[in-house]
């Protein structure tokens, strides 16, 4: 059986490093297993849902190389979680309650004062309709909760092993708030019966809400699928990054250069058995994929990582992969330009500056104490120039002035490219062409 997996993420924000990694484990599996990944968005929240972020989610996983066979938002299916909460009530597994925030908030401090776990008292389970008709006409109205059977709930999750919920330890789940509003809790059972999912893969932080869900997938006689709870991302310095991900989002990233294969890269690389390195394609990755390479410990994020893991992809990526964007950034040059400059690059942006030094007109450095060298070298560069000019030039240079090593190369890379690094002379000289090589080491805009 192929699986169908979905990510879901909630469109009340952009994406960013935590929810891309969970949908990337989804993909990859979906991918490496031959199976479907499915978009959900989850805007049951009416009020903080916004298109925009939807739109936002939908482009950066586009960007990212994650397709989807289909997507559907949970705002189109009231109708079908309306149904679905009636079953539940006339099974008399989801009942009525009429505490105000407050109140519930004071039972719970009233119960960690005893030393007793914060759990719902149910007292909306014992309410006679004339109870109820009375705190109505109070004005007010009721959420409702999903009765739990108070016995442990258990799978094997493909992450953490065996789990067990006892859910005599849990409240009783609200699925429905005063306001008739859903939270995701049923939304999301109803859709995973309904799509079909046969794996649920998210973050540790559900795994909880894994025990519930489980009865409530029982109750609505839908079959459980498996489930993997990865583990939460934290910062280079151990701590979660919660604070921090509104610069970890997709666009920042994106405005910073960095490849959208390095970030699928580092994630899906850190805390698994797997080393940390780039990889030129998503189906390099879908090849290594396995759920048994994911370890429980927290996962590390460094930005730093990332940035090596963005020069490394570059160093080795091909020019047919770069070409339509090197041609967007008006970058002058080809393929022999690329392959010689992409190993000095931190962006894929800092190609201009490269194709700037080899084909614009722009002045060497020289320092006073060279010009007279560099005049010499000038005088000397005489023919057409090729890949053995450097050698055969500095050499005869080196006889004619005495200098050697650095006081030799320096001087000339600086008066020809203006940096003090970069690609290897032999290859930048025949690029530069005997004229525009004479006139910078002459300190002119050559
Ligand atoms: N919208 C939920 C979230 O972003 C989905 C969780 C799930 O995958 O079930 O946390």
């Amino acid at each position: 059986m192929k699986p169908i997996v979905r990510f879901a993420p909630s469109p009340t924000g952009k994406l960013h490093v935590g929810n891309v990694r969970t949908a990337l484990v989804n993909w990859l599996f979906a991918a490496r297993e031959g199976g479907e990944f499915i978009l959900r968005i989850d805007d049951t929240d009416t009020g903080r849902s916004t298109k925009a972020y939807e739109d936002g989610i939908k482009e950066d996983l586009s960007w990212l190389g994650m397709n989807w066979s289909s997507s559907f938002n949970q705002s189109d299916r009231f109708d079908i979680y309306d149904d679905a909460a009636n079953n539940l009530r006339e099974a008399g597994l989801l009942y009525a309650c009429y505490e105000t925030s407050e109140e519930l908030d004071r039972q719970r401090k009233i119960l960690r004062a005893q030393g007793k776990p914060p759990v719902y008292d149910r007292t909306g389970l014992s309410l006679t309709p004339e109870d109820k008709a009375k705190l109505e006409a109070e004005g007010r109205t009721p959420h409702w909760r999903f009765k739990l059977s108070g016995k442990t709930t258990s799978w094997d999750d493909m992450v953490r092993g065996t789990q067990n919920i006892d859910t005599s330890s849990l409240s009783d789940p609200v699925l429905i708030r005063g306001d008739g509003s859903y939270l995701y809790t049923l939304p999301s059972v109803v859709d995973d019966i309904d799509a079909n999912i046969t794996h649920i893969i998210r973050g540790e932080d559900h795994v909880t809400n894994s025990g519930a869900q489980i009865e409530i997938f029982e109750a609505l006689g839908g079959a459980v699928p498996k489930f993997a709870h990865t583990p939460l991302l934290v910062g280079s310095d151990g701590k979660g990054l919660s604070k921090r991900l509104g610069s970890l989002s997709m666009d920042q990233l994106r405005a910073q250069g960095i490849e959208p294969l390095a970030i699928c890269s580092l994630l899906a690389k850190i805390g698994t058995s797997d080393p940390v390195e780039a990889r030129q394609s998503m189906a390099e990755l879908v090849e290594e994929f396995a759920f048994s390479k994911i370890g429980r410990a927290p996962a590390r994020f460094d930005e730093k990582e990332l940035a090596l893991v963005n020069a490394r992809l570059l160093h080795e990526t091909p020019y047919a992969d770069v070409k339509d964007r090197l041609d967007a950034l008006g970058v002058a040059g080809g393929e022999d330009f690329w392959l010689l400059v992409r190993a000095n690059l931190d962006k894929l942006g800092d190609a201009a500056g490269w194709s700037t030094v080899i084909y614009a007109p722009m002045p060497g450095q020289i320092a006073n104490e060279d010009a007279d060298f560099c005049a010499k070298a000038a005088e000397m560069l005489t023919g057409n120039i090729d890949e053995n000019t450097w050698g055969a030039w500095t050499s005869a240079l080196k006889e004619a002035t005495g200098r050697k090593g650095k006081t030799l190369f320096l001087p000339l890379r600086m008066a020809l490219t203006g940096r003090q690094r970069g690609p290897s002379m032999d290859q930048i000289l025949p690029l530069l062409g005997t004229e525009r090589a004479k006139a910078r080491l002459m300190g002119k805009a050559g």
